[in-house]
């Protein structure tokens, strides 16, 4: 075994997965009220995958046509079936999605990471897995609403428009579908355009399942499809996951409806070191914060701030960290760090890498180097960061992490809140008391103490300020798709 120097990259063979038992068909269609159906627009559009920028299918542009279409799929699935079902009936429908995502969990897997550019090891062990969890998770609430929320009277909402980010495809889809049927909501669901793979398998096993025809639609399509479904009249409940700007729209376009609408927007999280921390923990605790998943995570912990005393350590241990990270295929199990979703989204980071160093930062990237095809993007570290440098206050959406020191607990909650977004934050110290103190004052949906990005179904996730409002998972989720 090699000696671990600071500047050493551990060299593994290629391990890459199968890719044979993920079949992708050539062309995909809209599925609307229980078929496959062709789009009225007549057009198709290509989804690649990033680390090697080859085709992988292509798949149907939804036009206002085909939006209304689904939308009266699910409007009549509404009211001559789902809303008369009782609760116990609705769950069996919904474990049955969840196990049979279970049985498909190696093909979603792959084309998780094929059509995101994922690694292997967080679609398999985090994406899939959990997105089955929410299907099993709600699938127990559906028959449980009155205790969930006893003496009041509920009613579901009727349609729901669900419109997800390219970050989290299938898990994102999970996240909306599952509260809304088992609530007794009927949806009409869009991917986003460079990750639409998953979300139409996810409609297969939604066929497999026998799920009644419109009670799940899924179309494809772009930013007009999505406004389509959002400025429908028989749309009830919009939820909506992507970014603020997107979000602030969408906000304009149902003002003066009664639309109900939760939006989970931007982010841009403090991760907070304090002296007294375990710092070997804390440093993987803020690789897995920003790094693996490409940093294209909303929650991702991309401002780091250290006390003082410490910062020089774990700096220092951070950077030599960084480069043992493998970035590369996402197919390979020993990939930390998969390829950036699109080409757009490279050149927004690239954009940002050079604002960064125009405003005078130091900047520091892994000696790993990049795959000659595909979009990748080292793992970056913007050193002596100031609270103003736009690369501290702008989501960049990529490995890169800005880090800033300060000296007392009052300094670092002032510096951390001020800020437009409060989706999460991290805490990393000995003291419990630190912990109580930090929470209670950060303005941030989760704050997660000496650990980082974990997740579960029963746990609700929502942002402050402009990352949006209302919540996901949890039995807090199960609110915004019910009247009272
Ligand atoms: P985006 O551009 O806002 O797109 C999100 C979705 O909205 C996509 O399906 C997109 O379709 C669609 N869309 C675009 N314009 C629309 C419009 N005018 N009306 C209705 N729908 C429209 O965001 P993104 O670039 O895909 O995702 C990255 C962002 O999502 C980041 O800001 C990230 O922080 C945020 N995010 C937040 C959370 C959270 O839980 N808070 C989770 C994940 C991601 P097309 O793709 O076809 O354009
Ligand atoms: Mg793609």
């Amino acid at each position: 075994m090699k000696p671990s120097a600071p500047d050493f990259q551990w060299e593994y063979a290629p391990a890459p997965e199968a890719r044979d038992h993920a079949k992708i068909k050539p062309q995909y269609d809209l599925f609307i009220n229980g078929k496959w159906q062709k789009p009225a627009s007549k057009t198709y559009f290509d989804t690649i995958s990033p680390s090697t920028e080859q085709k992988l299918s292509e798949v149907a542009e939804a036009n206002e046509k085909d939006v209304n279409a689904a939308i009266a799929a699910a409007k009549k699935a509404y009211n001559t079936y789902w809303k008369k079902l009782t609760g116990a009936d609705r769950a069996k429908y919904i474990f049955r999605i969840a196990r049979v995502m279970q049985e498909r969990a190696r093909e979603l897997a792959v084309i998780e990471s094929l059509d995101g550019g994922k690694p292997i090891r967080e679609s398999r062990d985090f994406d899939v897995p959990t997105a089955a969890n929410h299907f099993f998770y709600y699938a127990g609430w559906a028959d449980k609403l009155n205790y969930a929320f006893p003496n009041r009277r509920l009613q579901p909402l009727g349609v729901a428009a669900q419109i997800i980010p390219w970050n989290f495809p299938l898990l994102m889809a999970a996240w909306k579908i599952a509260p809304a049927l088992a609530t007794g909501n009927t949806v009409v669901l869009k991917p986003a355009e460079s990750t639409p793979l998953t979300a139409l398998k996810l409609a297969e096993i939604i066929e497999e399942a026998d799920l009644p025809p419109g009670v799940v639609n899924i179309i494809t399509g772009f930013g007009k499809t999505g406004a389509a479904m959002v400025n429908h009249p028989d749309v009830q409940k919009i939820a909506f996951t992507g970014s603020t700007d997107v979000g602030k729209h969408i906000q304009k376009a149902v003002a003066g409806t009664t639309k109900k609408i939760t939006l989970e927007l931007g982010g841009k999280a403090a991760n907070i070191v304090f002296d007294d921390a375990p710092i070997n923990q804390a440093v993987e605790g803020i690789v897995n914060g920003i790094f693996f998943n490409q940093g294209h995570v909303c929650c991702a912990g991309s401002r780091l701030f250290v006390q003082e005393g410490v910062a020089a350590e774990v700096i220092q241990k951070l950077k030599n960290r960084m480069n043992t990270l493998i970035v590369g295929d996402p197919l390979d199990k020993n990939t930390d760090i998969g390829a950036i979703n699109s080409k757009e989204q490279l050149d927004r980071i690239k954009a940002y890498l050079k604002i960064g160093v125009e405003e005078g930062l130091e900047l520091f990237q892994s000696t790993c180097t990049l795959p000659k095809k595909g979009f990748f993007c080292k793992p970056t570290l913007f050193i002596g960061a100031a609270q103003s440098s736009r690369v501290v206050q702008e989501e960049i959406f990529g490995p890169v992490l800005t880090i800033q020191t300060f000296r007392t607990i009052e300094e670092v909650i002032e510096k951390a809140n001020n800020i437009p977004y409060g989706l999460s934050a991290g805490v990393w110290t000995d003291k419990g008391s630190k912990i109580f103190n930090l929470t209670t004052k950060m303005r941030a949906g989760v704050v997660w103490a000496n650990t980082y990005n974990k997740f579960d179904p029963t746990s609700p996730f929502g942002g402050y300020k402009e990352s949006g409002f209302g919540r996901e998972g949890g039995l807090h989720g199960l609110y915004p798709y019910l009247k009272f």
